[in-house]
């Protein structure tokens, strides 16, 4: 075993994440980011890009799982997603798990991603070959710009929020969502922890509440990723997304109608959040 230890670099966190490094399966880089495949002993096999942590072999569901089922569950029957970003496949694996699904957008600007994911987690590459799958390796931003028609879900699984993946959290780009969704349609985006990003959370919703009717937030516990109280900001056009609308699709490992339920902020944080200046609870 090589006694290497890997100290994550996480842009934000106060704190450094450091893993012991059993073996390094790859490392190179594209014209976006540099990439690593390394085996952990207690995660298994991990991906970082720029040197931050995307997902493990151990940990990988609970974020694919929360990111597609809150929001297509609320829906009796989605029928086309946009994934932007998730070029491993992850959460498309997830999308395609509801018998209505009929296309599956899968826009990541970085090809190279999805390459790295067929060759070293096939499990999470599962989906990428299915014939709903609609790859799309471009600007998330451009391809927004470019969308015509309709969406019932458009979630946006990146990178953190610096660099090229800004684009993705701008009022511009909200809007643009928000007018290619239908009446009932939902926009969800990863927007960092509450215990270490909390003024980026409260930004995050702001900006959505500049372009969504509604908004709201809801949280997963991800233990690789900086703070672990992780969040899913949310903006629609009106529906709630509080309320699974019908039973959980199979096979889940973490996601079901409960921890749907009991994923949202209550009312009296979400509020606590809002206030301006506040840099926690
Ligand atoms: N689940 C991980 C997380 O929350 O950190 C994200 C996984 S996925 C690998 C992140 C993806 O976002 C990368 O493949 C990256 O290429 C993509 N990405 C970043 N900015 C983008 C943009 N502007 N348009 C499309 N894809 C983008």
């Amino acid at each position: 075993m090589i006694d290497l230890k890997l100290t994550e670099q996480d842009p934000h966190a106060p704190i450094r994440y450091q893993y012991a490094v059993e073996d390094v399966l790859y490392t190179g880089k594209s014209p976006y980011q540099e990439f690593a495949v390394v085996t952990n002993p207690f995660f298994g096999r991990m991906l970082l890009l720029d040197g931050v942590v995307q997902f493990t072999d151990r940990d990988e569901f609970y974020y694919h799982e929360m990111m597609a089922h809150v929001a297509l569950h609320a829906m009796p029957s989605p029928r086309r997603v946009i994934v932007i970003g998730g070029g491993d496949g992850g959460v498309i694996r997830e999308v395609l798990k509801h018998p209505s699904i009929e296309q599956a957008y899968l826009v990541d600007i970085d090809p190279e991603v999805t390459r790295i994911s067929r060759e070293f987690f096939p499990a999470v590459a599962a989906g990428l070959d299915d014939p709903r799958v609609i790859h799309a390796p471009m600007d998330g931003a451009l391809f927004m710009r470019q969308f015509e028609g309709h969406a019932d879900a458009i979630l946006v699984d990146s990178t953190d929020i610096i660099g090229f993946a800004t684009s993705l959290f701008t009022a511009d780009f909200f809007d643009r969502a928000r007018a290619i969704l239908g009446p009932n349609g939902a926009f969800v985006t990863l927007s960092e922890s509450l215990h270490f990003h909390f003024e980026m959370v409260r930004d995050v919703q702001k900006t959505l509440a500049s372009v969504f009717p509604r908004v709201d937030l809801y949280t997963a516990p991800l233990a690789t990723y900086g703070g672990n109280w992780w969040c899913f900001a949310v903006g629609t056009n009106g529906l709630d997304l509080r309320v699974p609308a019908r039973e959980t699709v199979t096979p889940t490992r973490y996601y079901c109608g409960d921890i749907h339920r009991s994923a949202f902020l209550p009312e009296f944080l979400y509020r606590r959040l809002m206030e301006e200046g506040r840099k926690g609870f």
